[in-house]
């Protein structure tokens, strides 16, 4: 008999032989590091201290506290891969309740440190960064109302879902088009808090473009308005001999005093959700200086956000997509630059495991579209089975156009066509219309959740989920990246946003075995590597949470992580809002809370 063991199987043998001596347990050289002057234990809080919060903050407040065991289950879960119980789940009645919970836990800090404050709208984050194990505050309750909407903005409550949201703002033609793929599962607060982006990117931006300003509870328990401002109104700020006064005049000094090198550290990619983007903030030229830039993505670790104003764009009334299936992967790069030529409205795509997911479990689409849309789609589909019986794609690509007229789409859809004839493509087929193009755009929309959902022995395991890099280095980062997930044996589905080179790489694993776990450290440092060797960012759009903040200090320099905590602590001084996130992640911390429970 022949055994053929490469590198990854000695790694693991070895692996396997000290844990069994009880030689290892975390992988040495871990990244990340609690902030010195603000170490969290990592334990949670005392008995007598848990039995006492409810009626504390029951005195204090309006709204509804849980502690039953049923409810902190099922908040201890995001949709990452880690679990953190929380002691009471909190509902606040009102910006009232919000400001008391924030004082009660400033000024019990000190005497219990145990105690912090972990907000959370729709619990869809992948990172880990809607789960602590102090109070937990729930926003979908009693923070949904959608206040005015005109044809350029929407005043909205964090807690409300996307899916409600939007038919309001359609009323006006107008949308906020940063939605993500989870747009029926999250809400406006959760997209503000991660910075999320999706389809629509590509042409609109991400939801910091859409941020015009925020009502944020502060640590010393006030609501305050952030939107950008001018310097004669900075000055008057920093003039302010109080808490606000404080962080503008401290902020101020950090981005000015190192202007360009903050500048300079800004991800050279068109989307980013890593660390705090301070190089937003400050503009010396057009003199506006802007605090929404740091809130949006920071995960509530600066602060709760308790009221949003958007901007909103014109919805282009026709839309239609052009399939590209190809065999392999010849020619992206120029297939990439070629289509970006014509400017399309989004450039997605998935690969052959996540078209074979997509058939196997074909009836879960039932759910969301019903029986109706699930016929629709399997009569829409029939056309591209012959496609696929002649071989599964390797790559399937959508090229959405939109435009004011169904012949303007149609147009820009037929010139793209034209110009990628010449390339080895397996096929090509033209959605012109809404009704056609949704087929393949639900399959994308729809892949982690699928997976989430129907791989039974197996979890998703979000670990490399959001990686980025600029899309003319994806012909050479791709196969290289295919290489490193086949070398630790991982089955994972590839989906994303061509457009940006932003991918959504979910392996499927048994997380809660060790000789599995074992496997998250090392892979996500190659990875990582390679990411940052072709110029990209280590998260597009999920966050950096649990899951990379640890990370953060391989793709920015040491002195750009000391601004970054900086910033943290200017905020919120005593670390009241959610440790163990961001700059405060660590390695050991995140690994010691591997959810153990599905
Ligand atoms: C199937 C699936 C697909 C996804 N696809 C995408 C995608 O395409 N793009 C993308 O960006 N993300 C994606 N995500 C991740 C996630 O859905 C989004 O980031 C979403 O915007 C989070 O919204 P939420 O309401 O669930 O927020 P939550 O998960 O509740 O919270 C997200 C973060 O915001 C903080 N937060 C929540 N409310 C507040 C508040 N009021 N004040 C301050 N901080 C707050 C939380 O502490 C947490 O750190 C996906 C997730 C799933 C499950």
């Amino acid at each position: 008999m022949t055994v053929n063991l490469g590198l990854y199987d000695l790694w693991c043998i070895r692996y396997a032989y000290a844990m069994s001596k009880n030689q290892i347990d975390i992988p040495e050289n871990l990244p990340g590091g609690i902030l010195d002057n603000q170490a969290q234990p990592a334990s949670p809080l005392q008995p007598e201290a848990i039995s006492e919060l409810k009626p504390k903050l029951q005195a204090l407040i309006k709204g509804e506290i849980d502690d039953s065991d049923v409810t902190r289950e099922l908040y201890s879960h995001d949709a990452s891969m880690f679990e953190l119980k929380p002691q009471v789940v909190v509902s606040p009645k009102d910006v009232g309740d919000i400001k008391a919970i924030v004082r009660f836990v400033a000024e019990n800090k000190k005497d219990n440190p145990y105690l912090y404050i972990t907000p959370r709208s729709a619990g869809t984050d992948m990172s880990g960064g809607a789960i602590g194990e102090s109070i937990t505050i729930d926003f979908t309750k009693h923070f949904d109302k959608v206040g005015e909407i005109t044809s350029t903005s929407a005043r909205v409550e964090p807690g409300v879902y996307y899916r409600d949201f939007e038919p309001q703002t359609l009323k006006h033609k107008v949308w906020m088009p940063s939605f993500p793929a989870s747009r029926e599962l999250c809400t406006v607060g959760g997209m503000v808090a991660n910075n999320s982006g999706g389809e629509m990117s590509l042409r609109y931006g991400k939801t910091e473009k859409f941020v015009q300003e925020l009502k944020v509870v502060l640590a010393d328990g006030n609501e305050y308005i952030v939107k950008p401002i001018n310097k004669k109104e900075l000055d008057a700020k920093i003039a302010q001999k109080d808490f606000e006064g404080e962080i503008y005049k401290r902020v101020f000094n950090l981005v000015d005093k190192h202007y360009d090198e903050i500048k300079a550290a800004r991800p050279k990619v068109s989307k980013d959700s890593t660390a705090y983007h301070l190089w937003n903030v400050w503009d010396k030229e057009t003199g506006v200086f802007d605090l929404t830039q740091v809130i949006v993505g920071s995960q509530g670790t600066l602060g709760l956000v308790t009221d949003i104003k958007f901007r909103l764009v014109p919805k282009e009334p026709y839309g239609g997509v052009l399939v590209c299936f190809m065999k392999n992967m010849d020619g992206l790069g120029d297939i990439i630059n070629t289509v970006m030529t014509q400017h399309p409205t989004s450039f997605e795509s998935f690969d052959n495991y996540t078209l074979n997911l997509s058939i196997k479990f074909f009836p879960y689409f039932r759910k969301t579209l019903g029986w109706r849309g699930l016929f629709k789609l399997a009569v829409q589909l029939m056309p591209d089975a012959l496609i696929l019986l002649k071989g599964i794609p390797k790559l399937v690509l959508l090229i959405e156009f939109t435009g004011q007229t169904q012949q303007e789409v149609t147009n820009k859809i037929s010139a793209t066509r034209d110009l990628l004839r010449h390339f080895k493509l397996q096929a090509m087929e033209e959605d012109d219309t809404e009704a056609e193009a949704w087929k393949f755009r639900i399959m994308r929309r729809e892949s982690f959740n699928l997976l989430r959902k129907k791989v039974k022995d197996k979890h998703t395991a979000p670990f490399i989920d959001d990686l980025v890099v600029p899309p003319h280095n994806l012909p050479q980062f791709l196969p290289q990246l295919r290489e490193i997930v086949n070398s630790y044996k991982l089955i994972a589905t590839v989906a994303g946003h061509m457009g940006d080179g932003n991918f959504h790489v979910i392996p499927l694993m048994k997380i809660e075995e060790k000789l599995e776990r074992i496997k998250l450290a090392p892979a996500m440092r190659e990875v990582n590597e390679l990411v940052l060797k072709f110029g990209g960012s280590l998260s597009g759009e999920h966050n950096d949470g649990m899951i990379r903040g640890p990370w953060l200090s391989q793709m920015y320099s040491e002195d750009m992580m000391k601004h970054f905590r900086e910033l943290k602590t200017i905020f919120d001084p005593q670390n009241i809002f959610n440790p163990h996130k961001k700059t405060d992640a660590h390695w050991e911390f995140s690994m010691s809370h591997i959810r153990q429970h599905f």
